[in-house]
């Protein structure tokens, strides 16, 4: 090599180093860091998870469950849906259906803001359970299972979630701020998906937490108890013919149910006379 070049390559290395030197002087984190950072904490599992993974004979039968999961068929059939309710009219529902729910755990520890049913201000079915949270809280998956949709709808759920169940259950989750997951990935019960907000048609930062059985939305109230926030019962029956019904809201029909609520207090009232 001539010397001149060697030279030239020694020059550039030194003025490398002090541009690197001065650089080191002025550096400053990111702006995104501490969002960064954020994110991997909020990402991070529960620490009792972690001990519970403490023997390696289970840690390696959940990669065998995990495993197991993706070849199952309930995440094939109507999977690349692009819509909250798969199905459509186009699934048989059967009359009862035992699913288990033994393994819920609560997406976010908040009160209930907003139950399931008719609105009447709306005129509208709401379809879920509004969930307290503060914008940035972590929201966890209810069950055990993959991640089929990561969306958002500018008037309705904002950024959501929907997470189809080794129980046969879909969850959805609205209004987020921020995605932890992607579609087709797999997610135990109790693993952070999102992070909570109060986008799309939202009027305060919470949690919108549906529950569905081959796309009919349950009012998961008559799953969980929020309170609590445990399943009521191990197994959950769904049957056809409650759901029907409950389904039959509206404001004629609420006015007359109404009535005859008053009207059974009173001859109640008057037998215990
Ligand atoms: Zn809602």
């Amino acid at each position: 090599m001539p010397l001149i070049k060697k030279h030239s390559i020694l020059a550039t290395a030194i003025a490398a180093i002090s541009v690197a030197f001065s650089a080191q002087a002025q550096y400053r984190l990111p702006d995104t860091h501490n969002t960064q950072h954020q994110d991997l904490l909020a990402s991070q599992k529960a620490i009792t998870a972690d001990i519970k993974i403490a023997n390696t004979l289970k840690y390696l039968s959940e990669i065998q469950e995990r495993e197991d999961m993706m070849d199952s068929e309930i995440f094939t059939e109507f999977w690349e849906i692009d819509a909250v309710n798969p199905y459509g009219s186009k699934i048989e529902i059967p009359n009862t259906k035992d699913i288990d729910v033994s393994e819920y755990v609560a997406p976010v520890p908040g009160k209930v803001n907003s139950n399931y049913g008719y609105r009447r201000r709306f005129r509208k079915m709401h379809r879920g359970i509004d969930l307290h949270l503060r914008v940035g809280d972590t929201v966890r998956a209810a069950f055990t299972g993959k991640v089929r949709l990561t969306k958002f709808q500018r008037k309705g759920y904002g950024y959501y979630v929907v997470i189809r169940h080794e129980n046969g259950l879909e969850t959805v989750y609205g209004h987020l701020s921020k995605f932890l997951v992607k579609p087709n990935q797999t997610v135990k019960a109790g693993d952070p998906i999102a992070l909570g907000g109060n986008t799309g048609k939202s009027t305060g930062p919470h949690l919108h937490f549906e529950t569905r059985y081959l796309g009919l939305a349950i009012n998961p109230a008559a799953i969980i108890d929020f309170e609590n926030r445990v399943p009521h019962k191990d197994i959950f029956t769904f049957d056809k013919s409650t759901y029907e019904k409950s389904q039959k809201y509206g404001p004629t029909k609420k006015r007359t149910t109404a009535r005859k609520r008053k009207s059974t207090k009173k001859s109640t009232t008057t037998a215990k006379k």
